[in-house]
């Protein structure tokens, strides 16, 4: 690792780390430097992650995009020619009795929103409505993060708009939504091909362990999984990790980098697999049903299998339930997911597989939530370019992870630009 001046050091391979090191190379900055990405585990992709089961592919992580809403996302699938089928998943099936004056509701109440822009959803429904009958609102649209006290009404009506599963009961009912037919993580993998053959350098098993800002010797110190230490104390250094990743680097994150604050939610997707497909005979394929009980969103994937999708208290109900053995899990989803189809417990056959997979910080963001929270930032003193997607308006999506780590990269190539020139100018 000689001549480290002339060494761009990338931190993480999720979509935002390689987006970045793909940007710097398309910029031929191979050619006159050596970018190389460290990644803690031993695969790129970070929270896009799919395995095989059953023959099938299934998205542990990232799922779905909207070409409406995702245009990066939408570009990379079509110009790498990404293979995608719908994500069928926008119309309810089962629905409460509430969910038939949902859209009017909201719609009544999205004028409000600003005079409470500081206030929780939660409590400017109670306003409006009552305690009770915002309880049964957030429960009707399936995501229990919406009653967390920092989700503001402005926040809430952004995650409705934004789900496929709930956009109903928006302005953006007709939205369509996609999955990759080999697993989201096909976006980072071809990415992360194209990266290798524009030279970029891809070192795995390093983690990141402390970041020193100091002005005039900023240092990465990374360490594999046989205790080796490399510290990094030349080149250029962006780090592209979540917040909950920054805060544990030592560096006094978020304090001595923005003025923002970060919050993160749990997430628990179940994934499982039948002998047959008994849920056709119930007209359930391809649909969603969002529940009263703690399945919350309960889906039917064609033919090929069911699965159901947790946040915050819910999703850590079902690791805990988890915990409890494979036989208590398994008793406890069927259960519910016959209250859910209103059948009896009986009728519902048992899986020959399953797997399911709990992210402790699923979803990063900020708290602010402002337009104008910038995509990447600069440490004042070390100049290490921070990226990541909860620093966008599209914090929890791919989408986010595209903009922060190409927001990342010009900046980087902007510096380095302004810096050549300074050199030409001394040398004239
Ligand atoms: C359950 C779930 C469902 C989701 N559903 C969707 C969806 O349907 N559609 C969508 O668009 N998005 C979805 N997302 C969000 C999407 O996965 C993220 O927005 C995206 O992956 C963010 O990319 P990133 O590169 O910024 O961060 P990450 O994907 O988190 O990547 C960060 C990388 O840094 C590595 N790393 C962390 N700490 C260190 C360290 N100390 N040293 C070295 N490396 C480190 C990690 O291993 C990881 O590879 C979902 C996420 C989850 C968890």
């Amino acid at each position: 690792m000689s001549n480290q001046e002339n060494i761009i050091s990338i931190v993480g391979a999720g979509v935002s780390g390689i987006i970045c090191a793909l940007t710097l190379a398309n910029f031929h900055l191979g050619s006159k430097k050596t970018i190389r990405v460290f990644e803690h585990k031993r695969r790129v992709g970070g929270r896009a992650h799919a395995i095989k089961i059953q023959e099938q592919f299934i998205d542990l992580g990232a799922g779905r995009f909207s070409p409406q809403l995702h245009k990066n996302i939408n570009e990379l699938v079509a110009h790498f020619n990404i293979e995608n089928e719908s994500f069928p998943f926008t119309q309810l099936t089962r629905p409460q009795e509430l969910h038939s004056q949902l859209k009017e509701i909201l719609n009544k109440l999205k004028p409000m929103c600003d005079e409470h822009k500081d206030d929780s959803f939660i409590n400017f429904l109670t306003a409006y409505l009552g305690e009770d009958q915002s309880k049964d609102i957030i429960n009707a649209l399936g995501y229990d993060s919406l009653a967390l006290p920092f989700i503001t009404p402005n926040i809430a009506y952004d995650i409705i708009e934004k789900h496929p599963e709930i956009q109903g009961f928006s302005d953006n009912a007709g939205y369509t939504w996609r999955n990759l037919k080999e697993g989201f993580c096909t976006l980072p993998q071809i990415l992360y091909d194209r990266a290798v053959e524009l030279g970029v350098e891809f070192h795995f098993d390093y983690e990141l362990i402390t970041i020193d800002n100091h002005e005039k010797t900023p240092a990465l110190t990374l360490k594999t999984s046989n205790d080796d230490i490399v510290r990094i104390t030349q080149g250029d250094m962006i780090v592209t990790l979540p917040p909950t990743a920054m805060s544990r680097l030592n560096c006094n994150f978020p304090q001595d980098w923005t003025h923002y604050t970060y919050g993160s939610i749990p997430l628990f997707k179940g994934f499982l697999f039948y002998e047959k497909p008994w849920w056709q005979d119930l007209s359930l394929t391809d649909h969603v049903i969002i529940t009263n009980n703690p399945i919350r969103k309960l889906y039917f994937k064609d033919n090929r299998y069911i699965f159901f999708y947790t946040d915050s208290d819910f999703a850590n109900y079902w690791q805990e339930t988890s915990q409890h053995g494979e036989a208590h899990y398994l008793k406890t989803i069927k259960e519910f997911m016959a209250d859910a189809i209103q059948c009896d417990v009986d009728h519902i056959p048992d899986p020959i597989e399953h797997t399911h997979k709990y992210w402790i910080h699923g979803v990063e963001f900020s708290k602010e939530c402002s337009p104008t929270h910038p995509l990447s930032f600069v440490h004042k003193k070390s100049k290490i370019i921070s990226a990541s997607d909860a620093y966008t308006p599209h914090c929890g999506w791919m989408e986010g992870g595209v903009m922060a780590g190409k927001s990342a990269a010009l900046k980087l190539l902007k510096r380095l630009e302004a810096e050549e020139e300074s050199q030409t100018d001394n040398h004239k």
